[in-house]
């Protein structure tokens, strides 16, 4: 592959702004991840089934707490209530994983494979620049990559695979609050001086509450197709990736 941005968004409430974001991805023919937790499943499963026919609709837990606040038992009973409402929509089991607030660890990771996900996005490899984020706990790879068992944040030998949340020039997230804060130019500038081999486009449908917020999101969509940017869900990194393995 050469240059590819992932696309995805969180999707734990707000979802009624969701469409017109999935709107813009469909008229640049982008393809998405959509993480959605299983009460966004329970609750509004036409809207999912809708947007599945055209995004790829992957587990952010069932109720979106964070997985440093509860047990391994509690984070257990969540994938797999997720994973049996999951099946009983699609009739198969979710390929991916994003965790809440991008807090993972090792055993989380472990379990995750042992349900049979395929890949996971919750690192954040590099420090984001403008503020401190509880997200982010050390360096890690910024293309996705196979985790060590005994530390996440390195190579090593895990069957799932990492998709890191890697932003751009010094961690520059592309991300939907900078996106809306942050004036256009700087991300122009800042792709126009280095563009990262593998780079993640990531937001909230809430994002869609600020007005400037699609207009800036239309305006990065052709910015990365300029750079030559190639875009892909995780199902489709996961499957280019494998498959050199
Ligand atoms: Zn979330």
């Amino acid at each position: 592959m050469n240059k590819v941005c992932f696309v995805s968004i969180d999707v734990e409430r707000s979802v009624e702004n969701l469409d017109k974001i999935l709107d813009i991805f469909k008229k640049y023919n982008l393809p998405a991840t959509l993480f959605t937790t299983g009460y966004v499943l329970e609750r509004y499963p036409e809207r999912v089934l809708s947007w599945s026919r055209d995004f790829e609709i992957a587990c952010h837990t069932f109720t979106h707490r964070y997985w440093d606040t509860i047990s391994q038992e509690e984070r257990e009973t969540e994938l797999e209530k997720f994973n049996k409402l999951y099946g009983q929509m699609f009739n198969r089991k979710p390929a991916g994983f994003r965790v809440p607030s991008h807090i993972i660890d090792e055993s989380g990771l472990k379990l995750l494979e042992n349900k049979g996900f395929l890949y996971d996005s919750s690192i954040v490899p590099h420090y984001p620049p403008f503020k401190r984020y509880r997200g982010y706990q050390g360096k890690a790879p910024l293309v996705p990559y196979y985790p060590d068992e005994q530390n996440c944040r390195q190579k090593g030998k895990m069957r799932i695979l990492e998709i890191p949340a890697a932003g751009g020039l010094f961690g520059l997230p592309l991300v939907g609050v900078w996106i809306i804060k942050l004036p256009f130019f700087i991300f122009k500038i800042s792709l126009g001086i280095y563009q990262p081999p593998f780079i993640t486009l990531s937001m909230h449908p809430w994002d869609n509450l600020k007005t400037r917020f699609l207009r800036n999101l239309e305006r990065m969509v052709k910015l990365l197709k300029s750079k030559n940017y190639q875009f892909a869900n995780g199902r489709e990194i996961y499957a280019s990736i494998s498959k050199n393995k």
